[in-house]
């Protein structure tokens, strides 16, 4: 068979994320396979709202309603619950396979899912540890830019770099692997040219979304029947090599971006476009807009907080835990330290801000960013080299018990100090946020400063909109009249452009012979589409 993919999720929006790369099952001895095919799962991501899977789940029927037999692995791309939440799902449905990501996202993986098996699934704390228990024992972490291949017994086999001995890598509790597999892949691929020859293929590359995240490369052998029947989507000359007069490629090459970072993402360095793409699998979160550019942006962040030091106020943030949240406390160590530089009247003009990080868990994720400091891109080592603390700086304090929270939403609302605040939930429709909210949205000393997406129906949505007019929301039922500034910058999405994705796409040398968008909203889609069509005119450009 040829290559099959099937989305799962992310068709009707940009939650969901679950594909599915099915291809043809190796028929070797002890092979189990019934189906005819095997497949690759990438993703296994939250729905939230109305969006909807093709297997009927949605954010409230969380079940997997398609078959997981096939499934020889998860392939995890980062660890937004976008991506990642019905994972506990999949391991209820008797998914037995390895769990593939990259060295960051296996740290952090845990504790995203600690989260959203709190809030989600059970409040059993004994049930909690035997999921994640599983779940560790199942997570292998794959270095970027390294081919593996699958052994067939739940771990996978590095293939050999030039003057590097292949190795094995297994799961953390069970590990199937020893050196005569090792070995053997070591021949098979030497004496093969490079590559063995069945099997599926996969390599991470970073995406410069949040830390760890990856977009995944997958070679699968070419299969005799594709070049006569090329009755699939894949008829394409680039893979049949029937009009460019190239004998027919070996190998398939299909590559799904994950989410793709923004070039100038703080801490993280820009991805870089594939170097082939017979099929790519496409994000287009913002592929109708163009970002503000980051020195835009720490201008106006700086002016936000000007307000909250001339009169005492408080500059809240509603963000959510992963990614953002990090992006903005290294803005704000770059702000405290060139005011530094500009003297001590400005040093001390600024010294009396704090910054609040109040979310347990965004500071457990901080915690992570900061171990995983090795990782970050080489503006941020710099920082480290100076000897400043990007995420750790002296004004920075963290929240932890729900009883400072509470002192600190009241201190801040009538004190005089003129803070930060961070708190979760990003659209504002809970969390501790909505503490804060509720105790200054009636005040003009304050501002709210929105970073990220605002959902249609979330507070966050109605403060947006309606704040700057004088307007109200309502928070648990009661009406809150709005008199704190409102204000929005673009660009701490964690996300790509509309220039970003094609510039990712326009790089890879050969123009895919397909590109297929996911991750983004209709008009997002159709925009982007139009775009890849004028600049690819040989490229099938399909939206599912
Ligand atoms: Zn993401």
């Amino acid at each position: 068979m040829n290559p099959k993919i099937h989305h799962h999720g992310a068709t009707t929006g940009v939650t969901g994320s679950c594909h599915e790369l099915r291809y043809a099952a190796d028929n070797s001895p002890g092979s189990q396979n019934v189906t005819g095919y095997h497949s690759l799962l990438i993703d296994c991501g939250l729905f939230q709202g109305d969006e909807a899977g093709d297997d009927g789940a949605r954010a409230d029927q969380l079940q997997i309603g398609f078959d997981i037999d096939p499934i020889q692995a998860l392939i995890i791309t980062h660890v937004h619950i976008d991506h990642v939440g019905r994972l506990p799902h999949l391991l209820a449905a008797g998914y037995q396979g390895p769990i593939l990501t990259s060295p960051a996202s296996a740290e952090l993986l845990p504790l995203v899912l600690e989260d959203a098996l709190k809030v989600g699934f059970t409040r059993d704390p004994r049930l909690i540890e035997r999921v994640l228990a599983v779940l560790q024992s199942r997570i292998i972490p794959l270095s970027f830019g390294q081919w593996h291949r699958l052994d067939g017994q739940g771990g996978v086999v590095a293939l050999e770099r030039a003057g590097d001995p292949a190795s094995a890598i297994s799961g953390n509790a069970d590990p199937h692997l020893d050196a005569s597999n090792a070995d053997a892949t070591t021949a098979e691929a030497t004496a093969g040219g490079e590559q063995p020859a069945s099997g599926p293929l996969i390599r991470l590359q970073r995406a410069g979304h949040i830390l760890g995240s990856a977009y995944v490369e997958i070679d699968l052998a070419h299969q005799a029947a594709m070049s006569a029947s090329a009755q699939d989507h894949t008829n394409h000359p680039a893979l049949t090599g029937t009009a460019s007069n190239e004998p027919p490629r070996k190998r398939q090459r299909i590559v799904f971006s994950g989410d793709l970072g923004a070039p100038d993402t703080p801490l993280l360095p820009a991805p870089r476009p594939p170097e082939r793409a017979d099929i790519l699998i496409l994000e287009s979160t913002y592929g109708d807009r163009l970002h503000e550019d980051r020195g835009t942006r720490v201008e106006r962040l700086r002016a936000v907080i000007e307000h909250a030091l001339a009169d005492g106020g408080t500059v809240l943030i509603p963000a959510f835990s992963i990614g953002r949240t990090q992006e903005l406390l290294y803005e704000l160590e770059g702000l405290f330290h060139s005011h530094g530089e500009d003297g001590p009247q400005a040093r001390a003009h600024w010294q009396r801000l704090q910054v609040v990080l109040d979310s347990p868990l965004a500071a457990d994720f901080t915690t992570g960013y900061r171990r995983l400091r090795q990782v970050w891109d080489d503006e941020a080592q710099d920082r480290l080299q100076q000897g400043r603390h990007p995420l750790a700086f002296e004004q920075l304090v963290t929240v932890d018990h729900h009883a400072d929270h509470r002192h600190m939403v009241n201190y801040l609302a009538h004190s005089r100090q003129p803070a930060v605040v961070i708190a979760a939930s990003g659209m504002c429709a809970g969390g501790r946020v909505v503490n804060y909210l509720k105790a200054m949205l009636n005040d003009p000393r304050h501002d709210i400063l929105f970073v990220g997406y605002q959902a249609k129906g979330t507070p966050g949505r109605d403060i947006q909109r309606y704040g700057p007019r004088g307007g109200y929301v309502m928070l648990d039922g009661e009406r809150y009249d709005i008199r704190a500034q409102i204000h929005t910058i673009g660009g701490y999405s964690a996300h790509a452009d509309q220039r970003g994705l094609i510039e990712f796409v326009t790089g890879i040398p050969v123009a895919p012979a397909e590109i297929r968008l996911v991750h983004g909203d209709e008009g997002a889609k159709v925009t982007l589409a139009g775009k890849l069509r004028e600049r690819l005119p040989r490229t099938e450009v399909v939206v599912p």
